[in-house]
């Protein structure tokens, strides 16, 4: 793995250092993508989830005892490295960790996504409560905020949490919820009895023994994940797991997205790069035509091509993420980086794997596998039309306000 962009000026040496040891445990840890020991099993419904469920599990533990769980909270006192979610540190965790094995990304993003909203508004009882035994490993968390029928149209969920005494009562429904069947808790989000559209919409902390909250049904997808629908069923809960004040749940959530969305850049980034590597090493060892494949210009043409797609991914990825800790606004910059880097991690992965020829679509082979792990970032925490239509809306805002783009 080239880490040539270390040596951009968006790091710190204290971001150089997580990003060489990290990588030397990851090298060291990780099973490699090909050989994550989810694959075999998914063609055997039941007993597959059960080993993506445990091999989920014991990568969580994994990660929090080698420490790289604290960057996912922020706050010192609860087990986190800085006061604040580092996002640097964040994608550069993310991008190693998808370049030797999706699932450990998966489990190192869940335990910073399920905790966000904690971390941004938990009172301190409920940080000391949640977010040192997430940093730790010992707790894992989800992120409940899709329905069957508000998956971009976040204001058009229906999931309900009446007040009643010193409790909430919830009924309703979320779906596509990572870690959904291994999480110990979820951050849901659910609107008050008669209330529209993004008004109205709170965040809770439900416990998955919480009497009322049934996983309904688990989900399967083609790049194995504990993935699972939610039921709650006069789900009744304290008071006291409100986050934030009453209504504030969209701010809430949109807030806890703002932290992440550059770090998907950042997953997709370490699969391309993986990619890339990928290629080099089949193209300059396959034999063909008296020479090897990379002897021949169009697939030069093609390397180019995806090492420029690459670099100007990492940038995209890096500004956002530098802007962002110089506490900055990022709309823009993380929605370009989203967009930027998993539509062109997609087509990286696509030559990559063509270059591989049939042994590309072969189950077993690293491409094959970065080509399930990818698709589903183009449509998780905003899908790409949603990123084009936010980079349009805050580009046509800067130039109606001030007449210039740049
Ligand atoms: C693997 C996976 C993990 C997930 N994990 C979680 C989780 O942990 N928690 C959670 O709450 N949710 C999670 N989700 C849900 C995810 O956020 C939604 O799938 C996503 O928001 C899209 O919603 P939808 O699937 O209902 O698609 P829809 O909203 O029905 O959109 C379908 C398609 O329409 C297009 N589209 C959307 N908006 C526009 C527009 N304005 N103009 C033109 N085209 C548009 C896009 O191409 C989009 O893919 C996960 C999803 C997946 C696939």
């Amino acid at each position: 793995m080239q880490r040539a962009h270390l040596e951009w000026p968006f790091f710190e040496a204290h971001h150089r250092k997580l990003a060489q040891e990290l990588q030397a445990w990851a090298a060291q840890n990780l099973a490699p993508h090909h050989l994550q020991d989810v694959d075999e099993p998914l063609r055997d419904g039941v007993s597959s989830m059960h080993q993506v469920d445990e091999t989920c599990r014991k990568l969580v533990r994994a990660l929090g005892e080698a420490g790289w769980t604290r960057y996912a909270v922020g706050g010192r006192d609860y087990g986190g490295v800085f006061e604040s979610i580092d996002t640097r540190a964040v994608c550069l965790i993310r991008e190693t960790l998808a370049y030797h094995q999706g699932l450990a990304d998966f489990a190192f993003a869940m335990q910073g996504l399920g905790s966000g909203a904690i971390t941004l508004h938990g009172t301190p009882e409920q940080k000391a409560r949640y977010l040192s035994q997430v940093a730790q490993g010992h707790l894992i968390p989800a992120f409940a905020l899709s329905e069957p029928e508000a998956g971009s149209d976040v204001g058009a969920m229906t999931t309900e949490a009446r007040p009643e005494g010193h409790t909430y009562v919830l009924n309703g429904q979320k779906t596509w919820i990572s870690n959904g069947g291994i999480a110990d808790f979820y951050v849901v989000f659910a609107r008050a009895p008669g209330s529209q559209g993004s008004r109205g919409i709170s965040a809770f902390v439900v416990e998955a023994d919480a009497p009322g909250l049934k996983i309904a049904q688990r989900l399967e997808v083609m790049a194995p994940h504990p993935l699972a629908t939610l039921h709650f069923e006069n789900c009744r809960i304290a008071r006291s797991q409100l986050l934030g004040t009453e209504g504030q749940g969209f701010k809430i959530a949109m807030q806890t997205l703002d932290i992440f969305r550059t770090s998907v850049a950042a997953a997709a980034l370490g699969f391309a790069r993986r990619a890339l590597d990928e290629a080099l090493h089949r193209a300059t060892h396959r034999k063909m035509f008296g020479q090897t494949l990379a002897d021949f210009q169009l697939t030069q043409a093609r390397l180019a091509q995806m090492a420029t797609q690459v670099d100007a991914a990492a940038l995209l990825t890096y500004r956002a993420a530098w802007l962002r800790d110089q506490g900055r606004q990022v709309t823009q910059e993380a929605a370009m980086a989203k967009l930027f880097a998993t539509e062109n991690a997609q087509q990286v992965i696509d030559a990559a794997l063509q270059l591989w020829g049939g042994l590309g679509v072969t189950r077993g082979q690293v491409v094959e596998s970065l080509y399930r792990e990818i698709r589903a970032l183009r449509i998780y925490e905003g899908a790409s039309e949603v990123q084009q239509l936010i980079i349009a809306r805050e580009l046509l805002k800067a130039y109606r306000t001030e007449g210039v783009t740049a």
